[in-house]
């Protein structure tokens, strides 16, 4: 339930390991857009795609061992969904701007243990002018060299294929409830589909974000989620450039990202706003990234702007990964990192219905 990415992604993972799927979104009956030009989205739609996996302070727990793990599969990934028809890179690497000299001092330390993950601290002295400067709040930088980004909509194009091309079923709907069923029906569970249909299934899979609490209320499932707002901003240069000569895929400052697509734009993003309701003076402040902009960035003409709503899980750490009963398995509340996270996401699921399969019903 839910084509978001990491819907659409933990169906074509599990269609591919042979089990028969239905990917039930209202939103499967209308094609991907090319760009994300709409006001609001879904998370999805509205992702910037950043990875930043190896570039992740802590070096343990589960958020560590998720980002380690979906790292390792994404460049798998992308060769087994890259396309003629529907295109797929990795776009690397990443830098992050240290915004203090305590920044910098973390990240030379996260560079110093991790050379083996591409990490590299880069002295101010030694970051390259470029035909556009970098801000450059003046503390060093860090380098991730595999970190980067992936196009969400290419990328939810090139899942939607695959699925589709393995044989996998969708169905333009909306899951209205979920009902315990029995074997003897067919199935451990019944959807219920907001036209009244019914089918009954082995396994649910919920990756519905903000839509998963409600089908899980009346299971007995608490599992609240908040709206956290993102508005991305897409810009133009002022004058013709040169290109972006010395760019990296990604660069971050004081937690915005700049992402350099074209000749001459850049995807400025992303705020992040808890509620459905977006600020437009916080689009202003993330224009001066905290007066550190260099006055091409201010003189930018904004040419496009849309936002969309993460879901962030209340009271528990994001995402929400858990076989709640048999065959009832959530795999939601990505909030900022459903499109780094889907790969593992992806595959945990998976574990998860083998191993049902195992014990059985
Ligand atoms: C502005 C912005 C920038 C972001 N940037 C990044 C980034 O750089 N890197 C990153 O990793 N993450 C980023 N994120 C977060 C990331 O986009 C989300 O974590 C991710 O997209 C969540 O994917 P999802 O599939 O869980 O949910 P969604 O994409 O929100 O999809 C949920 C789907 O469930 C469907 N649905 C809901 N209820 C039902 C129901 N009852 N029945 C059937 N279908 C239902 C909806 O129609 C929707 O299509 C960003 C988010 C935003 C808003």
């Amino acid at each position: 339930m839910g084509a978001g990415i990491v819907g659409t992604a933990t169906s074509w993972h599990l269609r591919r390991r042979g089990y028969a799927v239905v990917l039930v979104d209202p939103s499967v009956a209308s094609a991907v857009p090319q760009a994300s030009n709409q006001r609001c989205l879904n998370g999805s739609t509205a992702s910037l795609g950043v990875l930043m996996g190896h570039a992740f302070r802590r070096s343990s727990g589960r958020g560590w061992r998720l980002r380690q793990r979906s790292m390792a599969l994404w460049p798998e990934w992308v060769v087994q969904l890259d396309d003629p028809t529907s295109p797929l890179s990795l776009q690397t690497p990443l830098v992050q701007l240290a915004s203090s000299d305590e920044d910098a001092e973390r990240m030379r330390q996260l560079a110093e243990a991790r050379p083996h993950a591409g990490l590299r601290f880069l002295d101010e002295q030694t970051l390259t002018p470029a035909p556009h400067p970098w801000p450059r709040p003046g503390h060093g930088a860090l380098l991730s060299e595999r970190d980067g980004r992936v196009d969400p909509l290419g990328l939810l194009r090139a899942l939607r294929r695959a699925f589709d091309t393995e044989g996998g079923a969708t169905q333009a709907t909306r899951v209205e409830h979920l009902q315990r069923s029995d074997a003897a029906r067919g199935g451990r569970w019944q959807v219920i589909t907001a036209e009244g249909d019914r089918f009954n299934v082995d396994a649910v899979v919920i990756c519905s974000a903000l839509g998963s609490s409600q089908l899980l209320e009346p299971l007995g499932h608490h599992r609240p989620m908040e709206a956290v707002l993102g508005q991305v901003l897409d810009l133009k240069l002022p004058n013709p450039q040169p290109g972006w000569t010395g760019w990296p895929a990604v660069l971050t400052c004081g937690g915005i990202n700049l992402i350099p697509h074209g000749d001459q734009q850049l995807w400025l993003g992303a705020t992040v706003e808890p509620g459905t309701v977006a600020d437009s003076s916080l689009v202003s402040a993330m224009t001066t990234l905290n007066n550190q902009a260099p006055s091409w960035l201010r003189e930018a003409e904004r040419i496009g702007q849309w936002q969309g709503l993460r879901a962030r899980p209340q009271g528990r750490p994001a995402p929400l990964l858990e076989t709640l009963e048999p065959g009832l398995i959530l795999a939601s509340g990505h909030y900022r990192n459903g499109v780094l996270l889907a790969p593992a996401s992806a595959e945990w699921v998976g574990q998860q219905i083998d191993a049902s399969i195992l014990t059985g019903p």
